[in-house]
């Protein structure tokens, strides 16, 4: 047995033979070659923020980190062309001097760029897609030991399949992003009955760039985030850094840990104390740089689960999932986050041709999570739900194919560049097949 490895959310461990870190494209031939030669499987993984077993393996685990920063940038197109274990923290520093930035992104930037698009990562807003839908090219190592460029037109099936792949087809050591002039956001963050957002969901989320909200079971309060996009010319009114740390300390940090211990050890409070917190989040509205009000930091460890749904089932879906919840006298202490994005055409988005709603739930770390999430999962199902691929569900191929119109079309590309499995572990089998 070699190292140990462990994610973010303590709910997926490794003992692999080797952990390899190579420091340029032609180490990642040589250890995919080598393990292939050796029947060894090999699984990459990026910063380890995915919920699921998905990057596990007794083998040969393989972190990209030395291969990060810009390679190329197209000042016609926007797109720049990233090494795949570039953080998402680093990017906007890298863009900075083109005056380039992402056009979307998500709660949080400590992922790699490979991860983020391979898992199906995304942010929220109905005129914008995940990450894997900005991704206009990609260069990737296959099992064979060959390395392939790939994009729209050259080896399109791989590269339809390999932009949200799972790690599946290769190993990314670049990703091609298609990115937009710099800009800013305006936030207006606030609280709002329950009700008044669930009715016209889908209006109020095409009214405004990035529509999303926060739901503390228990409560009828919803914590409304909505942000507009803004000319970098516009002038910039961030929150004092006192302010935003403190918000952050209470709704997602210090405090917020604290309170979950409290509600981990006494189920009982969990309402009360859930009520206080949504009064304790307070309106603010401020303009900053597109990825500070995008992103903020999560210290607090948790589980979670989420589901891609049909736009229009948000509303019965949010009150069923309340109405199990009261029926079951659980006690959920997390708040749940809903958020929407544009229909796009990788096949494996949990956005594949439909305006997508998502349903995120989460349990803190010390809280059981299976007989919620199993029960909510029930609920997404019926509405049109596609587990996110970085979330904890339990799904197999069996139950995700009649759910993605390209599955079969997917799978039989993985069977072409990867007949023996070298990228393949328990998890791939689980949801991809054999
Ligand atoms: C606190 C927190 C907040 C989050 N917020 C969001 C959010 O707002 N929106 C959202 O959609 N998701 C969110 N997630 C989920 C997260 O974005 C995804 O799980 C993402 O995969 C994590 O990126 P990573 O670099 O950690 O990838 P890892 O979890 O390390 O890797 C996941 C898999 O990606 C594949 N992969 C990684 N690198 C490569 C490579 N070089 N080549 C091929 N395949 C590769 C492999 O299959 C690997 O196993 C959040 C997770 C956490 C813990």
């Amino acid at each position: 047995m070699g190292q140990t490895w462990r994610n973010w959310g303590r709910s997926a461990t490794a003992h692999p033979q080797r952990i390899a870190a190579p420091r340029d494209e032609q180490q990642v031939v040589d250890v995919v070659t080598e393990a292939a030669r050796a029947g060894q499987h090999v699984r990459p993984v990026g910063a380890g923020h995915s919920f699921t077993p998905i990057a596990v393996t007794d083998d040969i685990l393989v972190r990209l980190d030395n291969l990060n920063g810009v390679h190329h940038v197209d000042p016609v197109t926007g797109e720049v062309t990233l090494g795949a274990g570039t953080r998402l923290a680093n990017v906007p520093a890298l863009l900075a001097p083109h005056h380039l930035a992402m056009e979307n992104l998500g709660d949080i930037d400590r992922q790699t760029i490979a991860g983020a698009i391979s898992t199906g990562t995304h942010g929220t807003g109905l005129a914008f897609t995940g990450l894997a839908g900005q991704v206009t090219g990609l260069r990737l190592v296959l099992a064979d030991g060959s390395v392939a460029d790939v994009d729209a037109t050259h080896r399109p099936d791989l590269f339809a399949a390999a932009r949200l792949g799972l790690g599946a087809f290769g190993i990314l050591t670049r990703v091609r992003v298609r990115c937009v002039p710099e800009f800013l956001l305006a936030a207006d963050e606030h609280p709002e009955p329950l009700g008044d957002v669930l009715d016209d969901f889908a209006g109020r989320a095409a009214a405004v760039d990035h529509l999303e909200f926060y739901l503390f079971p228990h409560t009828e309060v919803a914590l409304v985030k909505q942000n507009r996009r803004l000319p970098v010319t516009e002038p910039c009114d961030p929150l004092p850094r006192w302010r935003a740390m403190l918000d952050d300390e209470v709704t997602s940090n210090g405090v917020f840990a604290a309170t979950c211990a409290v509600g981990a050890a006494v189920p009982a409070l969990v309402p009360a104390i859930n009520t206080v917190a949504a009064k304790a989040v307070s309106t603010r509205r401020y303009t900053d740089r597109s990825h500070s009000v995008f992103t903020s930091p999560r210290r607090v460890r948790f589980r979670e689960m989420e589901y891609g749904i049909d736009l229009d089932a948000l509303p019965g879906a949010i009150r069923r999932i309340q109405r199990l919840i009261a029926d079951r006298g659980w006690r959920i202490s997390f708040p749940m986050e809903i958020r929407v994005a544009a229909a796009d055409d990788v096949p494996l988005s949990t956005a594949y041709g439909r305006p997508t709603a998502y349903v995120a739930v989460h349990r803190f770390v010390a809280d059981p999570f299976a007989r919620y999430f199993l029960g909510v999962q029930d609920v997404l199902l019926s509405c049109g739900g596609r587990p996110h691929w970085g979330k904890l569900h339990s799904l197999d191929a069996a139950r995700l194919r009649p759910r993605y119109p390209l599955f079969d079309q997917v799978t039989a590309v993985r069977r072409e560049v990867d007949p023996a499995g070298v990228f393949s572990n328990t998890y791939l089998g689980r949801v991809l097949g054999g």
